[in-house]
């Protein structure tokens, strides 16, 4: 009789999947999409099928599954879903495993975290079956001889209770334990629960603070070097603690330091953290009622774009369009109403924006609009809270979701609208892990659903838009603005000529117009690209710089609230020292001024000007939230920010958009460099007269003629595109041809340099054989070869957080013959040496930085 086998996507770190066989006992082998319990290493794991087929390794011994943790028919991806996920590892070359973890919430791939609790009945028929000498036979209603284990082990664990991830584990292994615990809740002999189990409204939280204990004193660096150790994770979290000023909720903790109770353990033990259990609002992004909306009645460009998305819906096949208007036009009215459509005919939505927890308001209209039938999935919230909205979603109790990049897995039933709202933001792009871009991946599932793509976007990628202007996808414009606010006017000052104000890096002309702006009592948005008070303190003397000792990073930023200096590449923090470390006598001076001085200065600086900040440092969890809403109240004049600022917000007080620093970031070796710096200025500005006075606009700039700067103060998206498209074109990049960036990263340098040596070898050999078989094909001479290495190279930061790093770029003139050079090169990635001479190589496939 023929084996029946599986293969198993498993939380672990190797690229592949996990072959199991189906016990014979059971009448059917599980679907693709459903969890089981597999033995892997000596322990229990969790797992997903897999949708695709087993290898057979020759001569390895095949363990049998253990466990089907789905009931029959329902698992818990759907095979649509299961298939998007193997075209997730197979096109990015990601392992299978992290991206089938990616699609489901961590409460049901990840370790068991639930609790078993032994009750008293439990209890008490534990005592009663050692009682009795024989075995007892099922019908005298006492545990069986399996369940009497479970039950023991509970009997002897600390509080009567254990971890299900712990029974699983027990030595030796109880079979079926999964559903002797659920047999055992059933007759109420225990119960379970999850680890931080929802209340009815609101919950326990602990909150952390800083203690006053370690304020400044001079002694206070070697008393945390004592308790903290090396620990970089562990004093960033401390100085953001200390930083806060306040308490701060446990569950904020979660995003920055996904380790933080095992971080704070010491620190709460030497007291430096103290704790307290309060009770927490539930997700903010739930909570208050909000005021039902009306569709407005559209304008003639909204209707038109309406009218073709409405046709694509009706003919129930995938089509895909590129909804390109300006900041302004009302591209979120026609999602609304394409999505009331798909509402209507009974289907559901996904909504992918940038960053949710940067755009209350537009979850907040998507709610007045469609009430309790919209998901937001957030940073926010927790374990549970995200398997909670995750089953509304699949239950089709909530059949719109809004959220980040991961909401593309969202298991929505009969998806008819896929909407990826600022399409060209570059946080579509996970850029660890899984490196997989979803607006990619959406355009993929909306094929495989025959859903309706949109992508929105005033400044569309140039990727889109050259698949719009060659008729991949459909186009989309709308150019003007339904309110009867013009554009914005924009003016270009140059630095060379109007010479900045070293402190503020203000011109006259911008101290002016935001003098001008705050005494008319409206409102003005400073943009500068750089966080921190200073980018560098250098030695007035010897003049060097600081720089990080773990990295090669051009120098440390300078956090004056924290009164720290701080590596921005690898997270490390100090204390700044008296004097130069250098040359020990010469005092340190700020260098380059970041959003942080900018603020001071201009509350000095623009008469009764109320100023308020955002950048990464400002901006956990509420505290966004919280400077986002005051200053949509007008409870601050100023709004000083990084490019947080430029993400989708409507503040309709604002007709002054100031940007201190046009051309930051356009040196960069990058080729998206100029695209992104025309991308930001537009989005920046299109901030400007959205309300019922009209706005202007002034950047300042050092090369105010490039056409990245040029274009976007004339709001000319195309005229850009056209120049840019141009230099790609010339060079086989992207559109026009496609890359994968292979980086090798470890701790020794010479090692780094050998391992990506080697995969150069193997790249050159394949770039070698794909030209001979092109080279038969007739014109095969003029064109570039189909494969190109650039590299290895050190990359541009060579040093990051003590680990060297190496990178090349592979670029081909098509689709087929890169991924077949990723699957030879696939199985070389990964892991390889020991110890200090560990090496880690991986692919970015369709890369967006190429730093
Ligand atoms: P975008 O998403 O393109 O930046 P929004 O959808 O935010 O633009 O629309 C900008 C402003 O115009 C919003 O205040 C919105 O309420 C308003 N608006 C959109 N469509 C209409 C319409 N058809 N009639 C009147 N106002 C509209
Ligand atoms: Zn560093």
């Amino acid at each position: 009789m023929s084996e029946r086998l599986v293969s198993v996507a498993l939380p672990v770190a190797l690229d592949r999947g996990f072959t199991y066989a189906v016990p014979t006992s059971w009448p059917s082998a599980p679907e693709p999409g459903a969890r089981v319990l597999v033995p892997f290493a000596n322990r229990g794991l969790v797992g997903v099928v897999r949708a695709a087929a087993p290898e057979r390794l020759d001569g390895a011994r095949i363990k049998l599954l253990e466990e089907v943790l789905d009931p029959p028919g329902a698992p818990s991806l759907t095979l649509e879903l299961a298939r998007l996920c193997e075209w997730v590892a197979d096109y990015y070359v990601a392992p299978v495993g992290e991206v089938y973890r990616l699609a489901l919430p961590g409460l049901l791939t990840g370790h068991d975290v639930r609790r078993v609790m032994l009750s008293e009945a439990g209890a008490q028929a534990l005592a009663a079956a050692r009682e009795v000498v024989l075995q007892p036979i099922d019908d005298t209603g006492l545990p069986t001889a399996a369940e009497q284990r479970v039950l023991a082990a509970l009997a002897s664990a600390p509080g009567g209770e254990l971890a299900v991830e712990r029974l699983i584990d027990l030595r030796p292994r109880i079979p079926g334990v999964l559903r002797l615990i659920g047999d055992l809740a059933v007759k109420e002999l225990c119960t379970i629960s999850w680890e931080d189990a929802g209340g009815e409204g609101a919950r326990v939280e602990a909150h952390y603070r800083r203690t006053d204990y370690l304020r400044g004193a001079a002694t206070a660096e070697e008393t945390l070097r004592e308790h903290i150790g090396r620990s970089k994770q562990r004093r960033a979290l401390l100085d953001l603690l200390e930083g806060a000023g306040s308490w701060v909720a446990a569950g904020e903790l979660r995003g920055p330091f996904p380790g933080h109770k095992k971080l704070l353990e010491p620190l709460l033990a030497a007291g430096l953290v103290a704790v307290e259990e309060r009770l927490r609002a539930l997700d903010p992004f739930a909570a208050g009622t909000i005021e039902p909306t009306l569709p407005q009645t559209p304008t003639a460009d909204q209707a038109a774009a309406l009218a073709t998305l409405r046709a694509d819906l009706e003919g129930g096949k995938f089509a895909a369009s590129l909804l390109h208007g300006v900041t302004g036009s009302g591209k979120t009215e026609v999602y609304l109403q394409l999505i009331a459509d798909a509402r209507a005919r009974g289907g559901g939505a996904i909504v992918l924006v940038p960053e949710i927890a940067l755009t209350p308001q537009l979850s907040d209209r998507f709610r007045a609009r469609f009430g309790e039938t919209v998901a937001v999935l957030h940073s926010g919230l927790t374990p549970r809270q995200r398997l909670d909205a995750w089953q509304q979603i699949r239950m089709g109790a909530r059949p719109i979701v809004i959220g980040a990049r991961s909401a593309v897995f969202a298991p929505v039933p009969d998806l008819r609208v896929i909407v990826v709202d600022e399409e060209h933001d570059g946080s579509f792009k996970q850029e660890e892990g899984v490196r997989y871009s979803a607006r990619d991946v959406a355009l993929v599932r909306a094929r495989d659903a025959s859903a309706v793509a949109v992508l929105g976007s005033a400044t569309p990628a140039l990727e889109t838009y050259e698949s719009a202007r060659a008729g991949k996808i459909r186009w989309l414009r709308m150019t003007t603005r339904p309110t009867t606010r013009p554009l914005p006017e924009v003016e270009l000052l140059s630095l060379a000529v109007h010479r900045p104000d070293p402190e503020t890096l203000l011109t006259g002309r911008m101290r002016t117009a935001l003098v001008e702006t705050v005494a008319a009592g409206e409102q003005a948005i400073v943009f500068l690209n750089r966080r921190g008070f200073a980018t560098t303190l250098i030695c007035d003397r010897c003049g060097a710089l600081h720089h990080c000792p773990d990295c090669s990073a051009p120098a440390m930023t300078y956090h004056l609230g924290r009164n720290r200096l701080m590596c921005h590449w690898c997270g490390y923090i100090e204390a700044p020292p008296e004097r130069c470390m250098d040359c020990g006598e010469g005092e340190l001076l700020h260098g380059n001024a970041g959003t942080e001085r900018i603020e001071l200065a201009l509350a000095k600086d623009v008469p009764g000007a109320r100023v308020l900040r955002l950048d990464r440092d400002t901006s956990r969890g509420k505290g966004l939230l919280e400077t986002l809403s005051a200053f949509r109240r007008r409870e601050a004049d100023i709004l000083v920010g990084t490019q947080m600022l430029s993400k989708g917000h409507d503040f309709p007080g604002v007709t002054l958009v100031g940007i201190l620093q046009g051309d930051h970031g356009l040196g960069l070796p990058d080729i998206r460099a100029s695209e992104r710096t025309f991308q930001l200025l537009t989005q920046v500005a299109g901030r400007a007269g959205r309300g019922d006075r009209s706005g202007r606009v002034l950047i300042q700039a050092y090369g105010i003629n490039n056409p990245a700067i040029a274009f976007a103060a004339q709001h000319d998206f195309e005229a850009f595109a056209a120049w840019e498209l141009d230099k790609r074109r010339e060079l086989h990049n992207p559109p026009f041809g496609h890359l994968a960036l292979v980086r090798i990263s470890g701790p020794d340098q010479v090692a780094v340099q050998r391992r990506a040596e080697e995969l150069a070898v193997v790249i050159r050999a394949a770039a070698e054989e794909v030209r001979r078989k092109h080279a038969e094909e007739p014109g095969a001479a003029e064109a570039l070869p189909p494969l190109q290495l650039l590299g290895p190279k050190a990359s541009l930061i060579e040093r990051v957080n003590r680990r060297v790093r190496w990178q090349m770029l592979v670029r081909a003139s098509s689709r087929p013959p890169l991924r077949w050079l990723l699957r030879q090169l696939r199985p070389r990635l990964g892991d390889a040496g020991s110890g200090e001479f560990k090496t880690m190589a991986n692919v970015d496939v369709d890369p967006q930085s190429l730093l």
